[in-house]
C-alpha cells in the first residue's frame, strides 16, 4: 500500500443552511425559471413561489429520450431550480445541463445523495445510467423544511455514508488480494478522509434520530462527500462497494423500487459482516437512528433476501463491477442465520 500521499480533493457544491429559505426564490432566481419537483410535493411547497415568475414541471419519465423531448419543451426558461428528494434534482439537474442554465437546489429530503453528484441519475430502456454535467450555484438547505420531512426519508441518507465504510474495506481487500484496478490503486488518505465522514454519523446518532440542526450538517457533510467520486478522478472505490452491490442485485432481481437507504444500509452490514469489521457498529448505528433496513421492512421476504444474497456473487461478476469481497465469497447459510439474528436483536427491543 504505497499509494498514501494525501492529495488535496475538490468536492463539495457551494451549501447555504438557514430557515425561511424558499420564500426567497422568488427575488434572486431569475425569471422566468422553471420550478422541477414533484407532484405530490407542489402543495405542500407551492405557497413559498406565489408571485414568482415561474412554471412548474412535475417529474415523469426520468429515460433520456423522453427528458431530452422535454427539455426542447421548456419554452423560455432562465434558471432552473430543483425541489424534492433524489428524483426532482435529479431532473433539475439534466435540465440544466440541456439547457445551460444557472441551477439552485432544494432538497427536501435528504434520502440519497444526488443533490451532491454533478451527473443526473436517468434510465435509458430502463437501465439506471449516470449522464450530464451540473454543478448548482447553491444547495440550499432549509432547517425547518427537513425536520418537517417524513424522518425515515432523512435516514436513508445514512446508506450513502456508511457505505464509505464498506467500500473502504472493499478497496483494501481488492488491494491485499492483488485484484485492485491498475487506475484505482489503494489511496490512504482518500479511504482516511471516507472514513472521518462515517465517524460524523456514528457521533450525530442521537441528532440524526431527532432531525435536529446538528443531525442535518452531520448528513449534509457526510452526503457532500459524494461529489469526491468526481474530485478523485471518477473513482468509486472510496464511496461504495458491496453495500450498494447487494442493492444492485436486490433491483435487478425483484425490479422492486427501494427507499435507498435501506437495502443499501443491509448490504453495509452484510459487507461489514463479510469482512469481520464493524458490523456490530454499523447496526447499532443504523437502528438506533431509526432506518428499518430488514426485509420486511423494504417489502421482501427472507426467502428473496436469500435468493439475492446467494446471487451477489455471481451478479457482480457478471456485470463487472468493481473488485469487491463479495466477487469472492459465496454466502453460506451459516452467514444468513447469523444476519437473520442481528437483524432480529437490533429492531426487537426499538419495535417493543
Ligand atoms: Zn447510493
Amino acid at each position: 500500500m504505497e499509494h498514501n500521499h494525501s492529495k488535496e480533493i475538490a468536492y463539495g457544491f457551494p451549501t447555504i443552511f438557514g430557515r425561511g429559505l424558499l420564500d426567497e426564490f422568488k427575488n434572486f432566481v431569475n425569471p422566468p425559471f422553471l420550478v422541477v419537483t414533484m407532484e405530490d410535493l407542489w402543495p405542500m411547497f407551492g405557497h413559498h413561489f406565489e408571485g414568482a415568475e415561474c412554471q412548474t414541471y412535475f417529474c415523469g419519465s426520468i429515460e433520456q429520450d423522453a427528458l431530452n423531448k422535454e427539455a426542447e419543451n421548456l419554452g423560455e426558461v432562465r434558471a432552473i431550480v430543483g425541489l424534492g428528494g433524489g428524483q426532482a434534482l435529479d431532473v433539475a439537474k439534466y435540465f440544466s445541463w440541456r439547457k445551460n442554465l444557472p441551477l439552485f437546489q432544494a432538497p427536501t429530503a435528504l434520502s440519497v445523495n444526488a443533490v451532491y453528484g454533478q451527473r443526473s441519475g436517468i434510465r435509458i430502456d430502463g437501465k439506471v445510467v449516470y449522464r450530464g454535467w451540473a454543478v448548482p450555484e447553491t444547495v440550499y438547505i432549509d432547517y425547518d423544511v427537513l425536520a418537517n420531512c417524513p424522518a425515515h426519508l432523512n435516514w436513508s441518507g445514512i446508506g450513502d455514508i456508511l457505505c464509505f465504510h464498506t467500500g473502504v474495506l472493499d478497496w483494501q481487500y481488492a488491494e491485499r488480494e492483488g485484484k485492485v484496478e491498475e487506475k484505482w490503486r489503494y489511496d490512504e488518505g482518500l479511504a482516511q478522509q471516507s472514513m472521518r465522514k462515517v465517524r460524523g454519523i456514528v457521533e450525530n446518532v442521537d441528532n440524526i434520530r431527532v432531525m435536529n440542526d446538528r443531525g442535518i450538517e452531520a448528513l449534509v457533510d457526510g452526503l457532500k462527500w459524494g461529489t469526491s467520486y468526481h474530485g478523485a478522478g471518477w473513482c468509486p472505490r472510496h464511496i461504495e462497494g458491496t453495500d450498494h452491490f447487494l442493492f444492485y442485485t436486490l433491483e435487478k432481481m425483484t425490479g422492486q423500487k427501494f427507499l435507498h437507504g435501506q437495502p443499501v444500509g443491509l448490504g453495509v452490514i452484510v459487507g461489514s459482516m463479510l469482512h469481520e469489521d464493524g458490523a456490530e457498529e454499523m447496526l447499532d448505528t443504523i437502528s438506533s437512528i431509526g432506518l428499518d433496513i430488514r426485509p420486511e421492512a423494504m417489502g421482501l421476504t427472507w426467502n428473496q433476501l436469500v435468493e439475492g444474497l446467494k446471487l451477489l456473487r455471481s451478479y457482480v461478476n457478471e456485470v463487472g463491477l468493481w473488485h469487491s469481497i463479495a466477487h469472492d465469497v459465496n454466502i453460506s447459510d451459516g452467514f444468513i442465520a447469523d444476519l437473520r439474528s442481528r437483524l432480529n436483536q437490533a429492531y426487537h427491543y426499538k419495535n417493543a
